[in-house]
């Protein structure tokens, strides 16, 4: 399996598009690896996780033939996370010879009344024919070609919404766990991590608020609380000594620029995420 980081930063991207703050100018100056995008990933080049408003510039930077992608998972509706408008310009006029025309789309029931809400009175009849929704429920296991993918509830959004986080695993039994956006688990998913037989290759963590301490009670986390957490998961045998733990999703407002990322990361064997990381699992 090929993991690509597409995008790897919090809602306003850094530098964030208004904003002036000495984060940002920094990363503005350091550039490379500093300057991050939001949030998307791909496995392989045909299962894509999050459609953000900077998938179009992800396919320029990447030199990505997204036509190919066949299946779109949505971890929430944060609009780092999905751009609903985006699907107005997928197939019909807008995308002529793709490669794979049908496009299977998972996520919550409020990811699809958004782009109901959004992109219906926009799309047209033939570009709508080939969106195929699947709504997905929390432990309910979907196939997508040859990706399993269980949804677990996040810790994320409050007031009625059904954010997930994801556990994929492709045919040859390769497992990665994809936990944006979230703060500390239920002790129900932590049930689902347990009931796990072997440690997963690859498990990315949400470092939203750098090197601060939620102390477990945020709905994103820090770098000592994601420490704290793969030391858990590794008690539970989650984490082995193969296994990528990737810090990810990060924002001027947890101030950490790549290499002060890097230099918390190194000691505790974790690995820092930056828009075009990739890894061969
Ligand atoms: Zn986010
Ligand atoms: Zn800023
Ligand atoms: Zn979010």
């Amino acid at each position: 399996m090929q993991f690509t980081y597409l995008g790897t930063a919090a809602a306003e991207g850094w530098p964030a598009v208004f904003c002036r703050c000495t984060f940002c100018q920094e990363a503005k100056r350091l550039g490379g690896k500093n300057i991050r995008t939001r949030s998307q990933a791909l496995i392989n080049d045909d299962l894509l996780i999050d459609l953000p408003p900077d998938t179009y510039l992800h396919k320029l930077a990447h030199n990505l033939d997204l036509s190919r992608v066949k299946y779109l998972l949505l971890t929430h509706c944060h609009m780092d996370h999905f751009y609903p408008q985006e699907l107005t310009v997928r197939g019909s006029c807008y995308s002529h010879e793709m490669e794979s025309p049908h496009l299977q789309i998972f996520c919550a029931a409020e990811s699809y009344a958004l782009f109901e809400r959004c992109a219906r009175w926009e799309i047209d009849e033939a570009s709508r024919s080939h969106l195929h929704f699947h709504i997905l429920k929390p432990f309910e296991a979907v196939q997508a070609g040859p990706y399993t993918i269980v949804p677990l509830p996040a810790n994320h959004m409050q007031s009625g919404n059904e954010p997930f986080i994801y556990h994929i695993t492709d045919a040859q039994g390769t497992s990665v766990f994809y936990l944006h956006d979230s703060g500390y688990y239920s002790p129900a998913v932590w049930a689902y991590f347990r009931a796990q037989k072997k440690p997963a290759d690859l498990i990315s963590f949400d470092t939203t608020c750098g090197a601060e301490d939620t102390h477990g009670h945020g709905t994103h986390m820090g770098f000592p609380d994601v420490v704290r957490v793969r030391d858990e998961m590794r008690s539970i045998g989650l984490v082995g000594p193969h296994t990528h733990c990737v810090l990810n999703h990060f924002s001027h407002n947890g101030h950490l620029l790549h290499a002060e990322l890097e230099a918390l990361a190194a000691p505790e064997a974790l690995e820092v995420s930056f828009d075009g990381k990739i890894l061969q699992l």
